[in-house]
């Protein structure tokens, strides 16, 4: 047997490890459908490589070659896809259809109707070099650094790019005849890096699986669960860093912290259902009204805080102000039942030495003075 068939073998072997491992992982770590496409894009390589094997029972050579060229095709689509989806990317757009289609009509067309040995090979290595390279662009597209799992799949993929690049090229340079010298360095080429490449790229891909799940459950450590903002600990952590960003910048940073009345009332009267959505309607408004830059959390019941930055006492006065007139002008319904939401405010400076806990605590001092003082109030903590 040649070395050639070793390699053909290992690379079998691997796509299909590759395909259970990413069954695997879609069945016990994380059920998202890019997973699968990855699945499935190992599982159609593999096929690939065992009709490679069974070559000598097909009909013919050219119909052998359309099918398995097929199936390459369809591989490095399941593959785009995957990442096109992680993406939050439609799996196949229409242009990705009419391009794997395209390619296959000219392969045929190169291999029946016009004969042409080198441009019926050098479809398919250019093609998945392109791929993967329109895949490492989807990668990159995201807003957020790139983590190093993203990066192992970058590599391989300029790798495999560079390989296929110039596999195709030799194939191309046989012409219209097959050429045994050509064919022979493309064969090499081709084959000789792919186990590797295979396995790195189905490594790094499984990373960036568990990659993406770490990070999702960071973020749902620190989300609350009914309004999508920040709990309390999330809060914690952002708020003292904006902090210490805003102490170097030498910029004030207030507080405030909101409390809506009489909630329970809403509850007793309503239901703890209606409860729950009206302190998700009372979130949006403070989301709306507030800046970007503001950091706020939900650190009790109906309570929230809110972190200002490059905010000083009156400024934040007048946003608290406008917000508590937003949330007096809200009202909140479910079928027949409506109610007029109010909210108290307790606003305080968060100063150079101060500790959050300390300025929360001012915050809370000055919201206690609003509830005192009827409701539906904004209070500042003088010191
Ligand atoms: P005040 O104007 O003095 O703030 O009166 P209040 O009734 O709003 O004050 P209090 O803090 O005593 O009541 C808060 C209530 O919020 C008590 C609790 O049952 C209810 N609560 C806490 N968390 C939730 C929640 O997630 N959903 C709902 N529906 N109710 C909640
Ligand atoms: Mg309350
Ligand atoms: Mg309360």
């Amino acid at each position: 047997m040649s070395g050639l068939i070793y390699l053909h073998i290992s690379q079998l072997l691997t796509g299909l490890m590759l395909a259970v491992i990413f069954g695997l992982v879609w069945k016990t770590i994380d059920r998202k459908q890019y997973i699968l496409f990855w699945a499935f894009s190992f599982l159609v390589l593999t096929l690939g490589g065992v009709l490679n094997g069974l070559k000598p029972f097909f009909p013919s050579r050219d119909l052998y070659w359309i099918i398995v060229n097929a199936l390459s095709l369809i591989a490095q689509g399941l593959g785009l896809a995957g990442f096109r989806v992680r993406a939050g990317r439609k799996a196949f757009p229409n242009a990705l259809l009419i391009y794997l289609l395209a390619i296959e009509l000219v392969l045929i067309w190169f291999t029946i109707v016009m004969p042409h040995a080198g441009l019926k090979m050098v479809l398919i290595p250019f093609s998945g070099a392109i791929m993967a390279l329109v895949g490492c662009k989807v990668i990159m597209s995201k807003t957020s650094p790139l983590h190093a799992a993203e990066w192992g799949v970058i590599s391989v993929y300029v790798i495999f790019s560079i390989a296929q690049f110039t596999a195709g090229t030799f194939a191309f340079m046989q012409g219209v005849e097959a050429d045994p010298y050509y064919n022979e360095l493309y064969r090499q080429t081709n084959f000789i890096a792919m186990p590797a490449l295979f396995t790195g790229l189905g490594l790094f891909t499984v990373l960036i699986v568990t990659d993406d799940l770490s990070t999702r459950m960071k973020k749902l450590a620190i989300t609350d669960q009914l309004t999508g903002v920040l709990n309390r600990r999330g809060f914690e952590d952002a708020a003292i860093r904006a902090k210490a960003m805003a102490d170097r910048k030498q910029t004030p940073t207030t507080v405030v912290v909101a409390d809506i009345d009489f909630f329970k009332k809403i509850n007793d009267n309503f239901g703890h259902r209606f409860g729950d959505k009206a302190i998700k309607a009372f979130t949006k408004k403070l989301e709306e009204t507030i800046r970007d830059t503001d950091i706020i959390g939900r650190v009790g019941g109906e309570e929230f805080v809110i972190l200002m930055q490059d905010t000083d006492l009156d400024d934040c006065t007048e946003v608290t102000e406008r917000l508590r007139a937003e949330v007096d002008a809200l009202n909140v319904t479910s079928g027949k039942k409506a109610i007029n939401l109010t909210a108290s405010f307790g606003i305080a400076m968060f100063n150079r030495d101060e500790t959050l806990e300390q300025a929360v605590h001012n915050a809370d001092q000055a919201l206690y003075k609003a509830k005192d003082n009827g409701r539906n109030r904004v209070e500042v903590y003088l010191a």
